[in-house]
């Protein structure tokens, strides 16, 4: 636990498959005049829940002090232990409504979620075997996860009080369609989520229940936050940084580069998402990953995360897609 500024806390809570990029997620708690406000959540695990516990219990409060419960996205990491932390606090629970759809398919409905993804796939040509595991990770996370419906929800732009901060809430899609960064413009202060972090590239996926071209949403929403006037970030994983103007080059340069890549791959003839995937580079924070020394789950996700720059480039008139044989494949325009 940590004071970053006065009345703004970073309780760091363990994840259950730490890697070495994300060891822990960040939730913050900010002080008010007579509550408090947490922002985000962290796993739903036993873990997680004690940690959170003892941490504010060095602060001196328990979780009846809390009053509201922000979550910027409505990924296990953020938004896991909600449903429980509601149940103990009796917290109100916010977030985006774009995410409160999103997660009734994807935790109440699993196998039609994982059906419509492994039909996503296969016509991406996702080869049978790289597949398999889909199964056994979206039900995997779906343990870790009780939905939580939220008591109030945000389109962007609403502003949430404590009496000691007043944050506005931005709606910032990319990462996820419902993603938000809450902004506290007379202390300086963007609390970012998994929208901007100070190392890590947040993934970007394009799949059924996602926006027809979230890389374009993204950048969109980075560009929207330049003109913040921020002195410092508090993102949802790594720790509080400043510089939120050359980190947001930083990330658009990178899609750049990915997109140039993506074109060079293109040059001898048209392929498919899989295939392009396999030969381009990932993890560009750790060096770079090829394709045959990544995770399962990280291939899906890179798989997702080439297409979300195919649509991208496809919508900036780069490269035009078609079908042939049930399957898409990408050109150069
Ligand atoms: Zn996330
Ligand atoms: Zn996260």
């Amino acid at each position: 636990m940590k004071e970053v500024i006065t009345g703004i806390y970073q309780l760091q809570l363990p994840l259950p498959f730490p890697t070495e990029l994300r060891g822990y997620v960040n939730t913050y708690l900010i002080q008010g005049d007579n509550e408090y406000l947490l922002i985000d959540t962290g796993w739903n695990t036993e873990e997680a829940f004690d940690s959170l516990k003892k941490q504010l219990a060095d602060i001196g409060i328990g979780f009846g002090d809390i009053t509201q419960i922000v979550v910027t996205h409505r990924h296990p990491d953020h938004y896991g232990l909600a449903a429980k932390l509601k149940r103990f606090s009796q917290a109100k629970l916010a977030f985006h409504y774009l995410e409160k759809d999103f997660i009734k398919l994807r935790y109440k409905n699993v196998n039609e979620f994982i059906h419509q993804m492994e039909q996503w796939l296969y016509i991406n040509e996702v080869p049978a075997d790289e597949m398999s595991t889909l199964r056994a990770t979206a039900l995997g996370s779906k343990r870790l996860i009780t939905p939580a419906s939220p008591d109030v929800t945000f389109r962007g732009g609403e502003t949430l009080s404590t009496g000691l901060f007043s944050f506005k809430v931005l709606w910032t899609p990319g990462h996820s369609v419902g993603h938000i960064c809450l902004c506290e413009p007379a202390k300086k202060v963007l609390i970012s989520g998994d929208h901007i972090l100070p190392n890590i590239t947040p993934n970007i996926s394009l799949y059924p229940q996602s926006s027809s071209n979230p890389l374009g949403d993204y950048l969109n929403s980075l560009n929207a936050l330049k003109q913040l006037e921020v002195n410092l970030i508090l993102p949802g994983h790594e720790n509080p940084f400043t510089g939120l103007q050359p980190r947001i080059e930083e990330l658009i340069q990178h899609h750049k580069q990915r997109k140039s890549e993506i074109l060079e791959t293109l040059k001898a003839k048209p392929k498919t998402t899989y295939q392009i995937s396999t030969e381009i580079t990932w993890i560009p924070e750790m060096g770079g990953v090829s394709w045959q020394n990544l995770a399962p789950l990280d291939k899906r996700l890179a798989v997702l995360e080439t297409l979300a720059h195919l649509e991208s480039m496809r919508v900036d008139g780069k490269v035009d897609k078609f079908f042939r044989d049930g399957t898409i494949y990408y050109q150069p325009s």
